[in-house]
């Protein structure tokens, strides 16, 4: 069991934080400025959550988020401060969407940012910060005498004490989190949300000679794909050839979530050709799989927080399911915690 000292500490408290994403982290961080003690359990090998980028050959593609935007001063702040300025980067491409078949539109223009070299730099350097534990998926809270919480691992390991807890699982995780912790009342209140979320079907595929030159990133109008990109356009990836990363829509993903990967690779790329009028073959194909991977809900809170129970939820679905949203319910939700120390 991991001990600690906060009990000797009356303005210090013990937090733990379920998720290295970017709401994990953003929560962690700015708790650990208060002077809180902050723990950080991450179920996967590394930091990032759907701010992924996956191995490829000869370097790496980023095979959720494609790039974010930032309307918050706050968020740059945190990320400048945080990150560090060589973590990310504006992504100068070329940015349109499909009107018709053959017919491309560019889009308004807005800074696109990109982690460099990969997505997954931004939480890296965040996560490096954190007392993070990683490849411990938290399976239930469980409350003592002392009102405090301790975790316990699918491996019935056991962590604590802790004077509150932040989940910012994605909401089938974080309710069914909730529901085997006893806290029936606040998973019940996750039963829309869980509705909300849609899976991905997302595939880099490689070209050695570029496939498609007017745009380096495109919404599609198809029912099959929503989202082609050039990922070896963005800054300081050094890629021979051209890897790009197709997501299919939500529908069609939902509808084929559970066929072979390979079946599903095969006819994203024969709609990535017709849409471009591409006759290339790529010669190497990655393909993943995102079981929740956005969010459709419109009527987000920003955060949640229980203060009778000392939970806190945060995440991009509850806050417009994006990567900034999860910046924004994260910072959100720290503020509304308040003086926990009291
Ligand atoms: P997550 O990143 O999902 O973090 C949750 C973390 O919790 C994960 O690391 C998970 O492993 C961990 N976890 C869950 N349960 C447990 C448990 N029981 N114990 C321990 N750990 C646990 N956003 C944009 O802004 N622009 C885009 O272009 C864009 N495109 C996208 C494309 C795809 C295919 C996907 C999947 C997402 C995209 N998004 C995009 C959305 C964006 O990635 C998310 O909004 C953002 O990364 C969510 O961050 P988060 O911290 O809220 O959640």
């Amino acid at each position: 069991m991991m001990i600690n000292n906060s009990q000797s500490s009356p303005n210090l408290r013990s937090i733990a934080v379920i998720g290295s994403g970017l709401a994990g982290l953003t929560s962690a961080l700015l708790l650990q400025e208060q002077g809180h003690q902050v723990t950080v359990f991450e179920k996967s090998r590394g930091p990032g959550g759907r701010l992924a980028a996956k191995r490829v050959d000869g370097g790496s593609a980023d095979i959720g988020a494609q790039y974010f935007t930032i309307r918050n001063p706050a968020f740059y702040q945190f990320l400048d401060e945080h990150a560090g300025t060589d973590a990310y980067a504006p992504w100068q491409g070329r940015f349109g969407y499909q009107t018709a078949p053959g017919q491309w539109e560019p889009f308004p223009d807005e800074t696109r940012y990109v982690g460099v070299p990969r997505m997954t730099a931004i939480t890296r350097a965040l996560s490096a910060k954190t007392d993070m534990v990683a490849q411990t998926r938290i399976a239930r809270l469980e409350s003592d005498e002392n009102k405090t919480w301790v975790l316990v691992s699918t491996e019935d390991e056991r962590f604590g004490p802790f004077d509150a807890v932040i989940v910012t699982a994605p909401p089938a995780q974080a309710q069914d989190l909730l529901a085997d912790s006893k806290l029936v009342d606040l998973a019940a209140e996750l039963d829309e949300p869980v509705r909300h979320v849609q899976p991905c079907w997302s595939v880099a595929v490689h070209f050695s000679r570029p496939p498609f030159e007017s745009y380096e990133g495109m919404r599609v109008k198809s029912d099959l794909l929503s989202w082609v990109g050039n990922n070896s356009s963005k800054p300081g990836r050094d890629d021979a050839g051209q890897w790009w990363v197709l997501h299919a829509s939500s529908d069609w993903s939902r509808a084929n979530v559970d066929r072979p990967a390979e079946q599903v690779a095969g006819d994203m790329i024969r709609e990535f050709q017709s849409v471009t009028g591409s006759r290339q073959e790529p010669d190497n194909v990655v393909t993943h799989r995102w079981l929740y991977a956005k969010s459709s809900d419109t009527d987000t809170p920003g955060h949640r927080w229980f203060a009778d129970q000392r939970i806190g939820l945060a995440g991009d679905w509850l806050s417009g399911g994006r990567v900034e949203g999860a910046f924004n319910s994260a910072s959100g939700l720290v503020d509304a915690m308040g003086n926990i120390s009291g």
